[in-house]
């Protein structure tokens, strides 16, 4: 090992402890820390994370990140090296350009901001949020700009959730969504809604909670290497591939919700696990977030609500939860893929979840693009509530104010969400040419082959690929939404009776 080597890896070990460091403060803080602790909690996790930054923004570390990406070095790494340079080199070019003091500016503002949010969703008053929403928009303008003069500023928030990802592209696969999915969705508010009563009851949490191991062993989350919590609102956080926790929220009156939270924490844990070892201390354990959540998602939704998954395990459900022994399996699949308008997103079914996403797609562009300002944003939003889903929100609170992701300056990343179920519709298609029916697999148990098809074609590669390499490599064709269309068409027009 050359001696610039040697001191690289140095410093990508310096960085890999303050990321354990921070990690388990936050884990601690999301599913330990008492009330009146917090205040502790974001005082280290400040400074360690502020130390962090230091260092990464440091000279020195410039100079090293120069060394490494000279030629005579450079060609002598193996590939997640040199992603380790490409990727923090460029981060560290983009974060010289940004002025310090503008920085902290920015940060003080959002975490005002976020305080804003909080108060005006409770009070469901978009007023007070208003101002500092329109400033977190100004920042990010401004962040942006900094950080890359040269390029568009909402492709280049797009590209900081999904590398090489832009609108051009997104607009493309949204579009087809909307033309196809509308119509269905539609024909389905025709038919009759299934009958839910059944599923009122009191439902023991500990039992919710054994359940949930069950479920997250059958899908093949490898409880020596990962453990589970609970908060208030259900995450993955990875310490490496061989400590991967994944939280949940129990509710006595609801034990649907946390089964299919469940699956998907598990379906983001698997791939966390099955990520190659050797990438460890190198940017390749960073994976894009539409790609994460393809595998979330595939596991709740391709799997999770295909009547075929539970064929083989309904019966333990019945076990764990008794109240289930007297819902016939077919009432249950009704109910989980049961087609509704609603307000919220996180409460959307499978079905009208991709027009929340396109709903907050085609804002964020109204604002980076159109020069749309905040106190527009509500009517827009509730108009195109009314065109997407046919219903307008009576307040705030159930409209613009519902996620926190805008008031902390997080533009771009609700479309990774739709992204991956994009992506899912393509991965299912080609996961059947190779391993056949995934209905026979599922019904048959054998859903370790599934998993192993995935750990093999996507979950080992880690973050080494980008997006549309990903779908590439996988697939053998560039991105379409056709699949994913196919997929949502064929299932309801069989659920529904279309
Ligand atoms: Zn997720």
């Amino acid at each position: 090992m050359s001696e610039k080597l040697e001191r690289f890896r140095e410093y990508l070990n310096q960085m890999e402890q303050y990321k354990q460091i921070m990690a388990q403060l936050e884990w601690d803080m999301q599913t330990q820390t008492p009330k009146k602790g917090y205040d502790f909690k974001i005082d280290a996790i400040t400074y360690f994370s502020g130390e962090r930054f230091r260092i990464a923004t440091s000279e020195e570390t410039g100079k090293l990140f120069e060394e490494m990406a000279a030629p005579e070095e450079y060609e002598a790494l193996d590939d997640a090296m040199k992603l380790t340079v490409r990727r923090g080199k460029r981060d560290y070019d983009r974060n010289k350009r940004v002025p310090a003091d503008f920085y902290e500016e920015m940060v003080r503002a959002s975490n005002v901001s976020g305080k804003a949010w909080e108060e005006a969703k409770q009070k469901s008053d978009y007023g007070l949020f208003c101002p500092h929403l329109q400033k977190m928009i100004d920042y990010t303008r401004r962040y942006v700009a900094y950080m890359e003069p040269d390029k568009e500023v909402y492709d280049t928030l797009l590209d900081m959730y999904e590398e090489g990802m832009d609108s051009a592209v997104i607009d493309r696969l949204f579009l087809q969504m909307k033309e196809e999915l509308v119509p269905l969705f539609r024909k389905i508010m025709e038919k009759p809604e299934p009958d839910n009563g059944c599923f009122a009851g009191d439902y023991d949490i500990n039992r919710q909670k054994e359940l949930q191991a069950y479920l997250l062993s059958y899908i093949g989350f490898d409880k020596e290497a990962g453990v589970t919590g609970e908060s208030e609102h259900p995450f993955t956080m990875e310490f490496g591939p061989g400590d991967v926790r994944v939280t949940n929220h129990f509710d006595r009156h609801d034990a649907v919700n946390a089964m299919f939270s469940a699956i998907h924490e598990g379906g983001h844990a698997i791939f966390e696990q099955g990520i190659n070892p050797a990438y460890v201390k190198t940017a390749a354990v960073d994976i894009g977030m539409a790609v994460h959540e393809s595998q979330s998602r595939f596991y709740e939704n391709i799997l999770g609500r295909n009547i075929n998954f539970w064929k083989p395990v309904y019966d333990k459900v019945g076990e764990y939860l008794p109240q289930f022994r007297d819902i016939p399996l077919d009432t249950f699949y009704r109910e989980i893929n049961h087609v509704r308008p609603s307000f919220i997103r996180t409460a959307a079914d499978e079905l009208t979840y991709c027009f929340h996403i396109i709903l907050r797609y085609e804002l964020e562009k109204a604002i980076f693009r159109d020069g749309v300002n905040a106190e527009e944003l509500p009517r827009l939003w509730n108009d195109k509530m009314e065109e997407l889903l046919g219903i307008r929100p009576q307040n705030d609170a159930e409209g613009i104010l519902q996620d926190m992701h805008w008031s902390d300056g997080s533009f771009g990343y609700f479309p990774t969400y739709l992204l991956g179920t994009i992506f899912d519709g393509m991965f299912l298609e080609t996961m059947e040419q190779e391993l056949g029916s995934v209905d026979t697999l599922l019904s048959d148990g054998r859903i370790g082959e599934i998993t192993g098809w995935l750990h093999e074609k996507i979950h080992k590669h880690g973050g080494m690929r980008t997006a549309a390499e990903t779908i590439r490599e996988v697939c053998g064709q560039e991105m379409t939404a056709e699949p994913i269309i196919r997929y949502f068409k064929k299932k309801y027009t069989a659920i529904y009776g279309l």
